[in-house]
C-alpha cells in the first residue's frame, strides 16, 4: 500500500496585494492540486478557490480517468460562474493536480493532469523532472524553434498562457501516470515559485528537507528573498511507503528480470545540470536575470480584457503564422507547376505562315495558358512560292523538339522552290530566238552584228 506524506505552502508574495493561488491537499481522498488564478476584480481569487472546489467535491473513480473528469467538470464550473456574472466575466485559472489511483492492473499509480502554467515536478532518484508541459506563449515558441531556451527565459511575454479553466466550455487536458517510489517526492507550484527560484535550487531544498512542510516553506521563503514578485503556492507531496515495491523493482533489476525502478523515467524529459529538461521551458528564468520590474501590469494580475487580448493575440500570431506558411507553401506549388508549363510550352517549334512567309515558331501551336508561340525564324520563302501540297503542310503546324530540326526543314522547303524556280528560269533562257543574231569578235576591237538569215 501506497503511503503519502504532504506538505503545503502558500503566500501573497511581496507585491501583489492579493493571493489568487489555492490549493488542495485531500489525504482522504489522495488528491493534491495548485490553481494559479487570473481575471481582474476578485475574478482570479474566485476562479481558483471554484476550481479547488470542484476538483474535491466531484464524485469519480480513483483513477486517472476520474482525475480528468474532476477537472473538466471544474472547467464547467468556473465557465458557468464567469458566464453568469459580470463582474467575474473573463476569469480563468490555471490547475494542476496529481491523485493517488487504481492503475489498469489495480496496483497505485500517481496520476496527474495539468492546465495553464503551474508545474508538476518529480525528483526521483536525486533527479528532478518536470512532468507536466507550461501551456503558454513562450513554451509555444520556444518548442516552435522560434525562441532559443536563453530567449524564452527573458522574454517578456512569458507570463501569458494559451491554455487556462475557466475561458471555454470544454477545456483539453494534459494527463500522465506515473509508478510511485517510496523516496520519490512530487512538488507541485505556481508560477511564483520557479520564476523566482531555478530548478538547481528546488533540486537542492527537496533533497535538503526530508520533511514536506519543511520544503514547501523554505521554497516558498525563498521566492519571496529572491523579490516575490508574484503569488507562492507549493504543495510537496513525499511517497514514504511503497508497500514493498521499490525493493521487488530492485531485486528484479539486480536478476535481470523485470525493468525495475528506472524503466517507467525514460518517458520522461530528464532535467540536465543547466536545470533545462530539453523538452520544457528553462528552469532558470530567475536566475537568468530577465525578470521584469515587479508589476500589477503582469498577466496574472492583469484585467480580464487585458487577459483576452493577451489569448487573443497569441491565437492570432499563431493563426497569421500558419496561414503565411500555407500561403507560402500553395506559392511554392504554383510557382514550380508555372515553371513546368512555361518550360513545356516553350519546349517545341513549328512552322507556319507569319504573313506572306514561312516561319519558324517557338512554343505550343495554338499557344498554353498564357504563353502565345512567338515567331523564332522569319524565312523568305513565300505562301506564293509553294505548290499546294507544301502549304498543306506548312498550314499543318508540323512541330519539332528542336529549332535546328525546325531550320532543317524550312530549309529543304526552300532548296525545292529554289529548285523549282531555277527550273522555270531555264526554261525560259533556253527557248528558240529568231530576233538576235551570235555576236563575233574582230580583230582591231571592233564589234559587229552579222545578220543571218534563216535557211
Ligand atoms: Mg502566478
Amino acid at each position: 500500500m501506497t503511503m503519502l506524506k504532504v506538505g503545503a505552502a502558500t503566500d501573497t508574495g511581496r507585491v501583489r496585494s492579493i493571493n489568487q493561488d489555492s490549493k488542495l491537499v485531500s489525504d482522504r481522498m489522495k488528491i493534491y492540486a495548485v490553481a494559479d488564478g487570473m481575471g481582474g476584480h476578485q475574478g482570479g481569487e474566485v476562479a481558483s478557490a471554484l476550481a479547488i472546489e470542484a476538483l474535491e467535491s466531484s464524485v469519480t473513480d480513483p483513477t486517472k480517468e476520474g482525475l480528468i473528469t474532476r477537472v473538466e467538470l471544474a472547467n464547467a464550473v468556473v465557465f458557468e460562474k464567469a458566464a453568469g456574472d459580470p463582474d467575474l466575466r473573463g476569469m480563468g485559472t490555471t490547475l494542476c493536480a496529481i491523485a493517488l489511483v487504481d492503475g489498469p492492473s489495480g496496483s497505485d499509480e500517481i496520476a496527474w493532469v495539468n492546465v495553464g502554467d503551474s508545474r508538476i515536478y518529480l525528483l526521483h532518484d536525486g533527479r528532478l523532472e518536470q512532468l507536466s508541459t507550461d501551456h503558454s506563449l513562450v513554451e509555444d515558441l520556444r518548442r516552435d524553434g522560434q525562441l532559443t531556451d536563453e530567449e524564452a527565459a527573458v522574454h517578456p511575454q512569458r507570463n501569458i498562457v494559451t491554455r487556462a479553466l475557466g475561458l471555454d466550455p470544454e477545456v483539453e487536458v494534459d494527463d500522465g501516470t506515473v509508478v510511485p517510489y517510496v523516496g520519490d517526492r512530487f512538488l507541485l507550484s505556481s508560477d511564483g515559485l520557479f520564476n523566482e527560484v531555478d530548478s538547481d535550487q528546488i533540486l537542492a531544498t527537496l533533497r535538503r528537507l526530508d520533511d514536506p512542510k519543511a520544503a514547501a516553506d523554505d521554497l516558498v521563503r525563498q521566492a519571496n528573498d529572491h523579490g516575490g514578485r508574484d503569488n507562492i503556492t507549493c504543495v510537496v507531496v513525499a511517497v514514504v511507503d511503497d508497500g514493498g515495491r521499490s525493493a521487488t523493482a530492485s531485486a528484479a533489476l539486480a536478476s535481470g528480470e523485470g525493468p525495475g525502478l528506472d524503466s517507467r523515467t525514460e518517458v520522461l524529459p530528464a532535467v540536465d545540470s543547466n536545470g533545462d529538461s530539453g523538452d520544457h521551458a528553462g528552469f532558470d528564468r530567475a536566475s537568468a536575470g530577465g525578470l521584469p520590474p515587479a508589476s500589477e501590469d503582469l498577466p496574472f494580475g492583469r484585467s480580464t480584457d487585458d487577459l483576452y487580448s493577451d489569448l487573443d493575440r497569441v491565437k492570432r500570431r499563431h493563426f497569421t503564422g500558419r496561414v503565411l506558411a500555407f500561403i507560402l507553401a500553395i506559392a511554392l506549388v504554383l510557382g514550380v507547376a508555372f515553371g513546368a508549363i512555361a518550360w513545356y510550352a516553350k519546349r517545341t517549334y513549328f512552322v507556319d505562315f507569319a504573313g506572306s512567309g514561312v516561319a519558324i515558331y517557338q512554343g505550343q501551336p495554338g499557344g498554353l495558358l498564357v504563353f502565345d508561340p512567338e515567331v523564332k525564324v522569319r524565312t523568305e520563302v513565300l505562301r506564293s512560292d509553294l505548290n499546294d501540297a507544301e502549304r498543306q503542310a506548312v498550314d499543318g503546324q508540323k512541330t519539332f523538339a528542336s529549332l535546328a530540326s525546325a531550320r532543317t526543314y524550312v530549309n529543304n522547303l526552300s532548296a525545292k522552290v529554289s529548285e523549282r524556280q531555277d527550273r522555270t528560269a531555264t526554261t525560259t533562257t533556253s527557248a528558240p530566238s529568231t530576233t538576235t543574231a551570235p555576236t563575233t569578235t574582230r580583230p582591231g576591237g571592233t564589234t559587229s552584228s552579222t545578220p543571218t538569215t534563216a535557211p
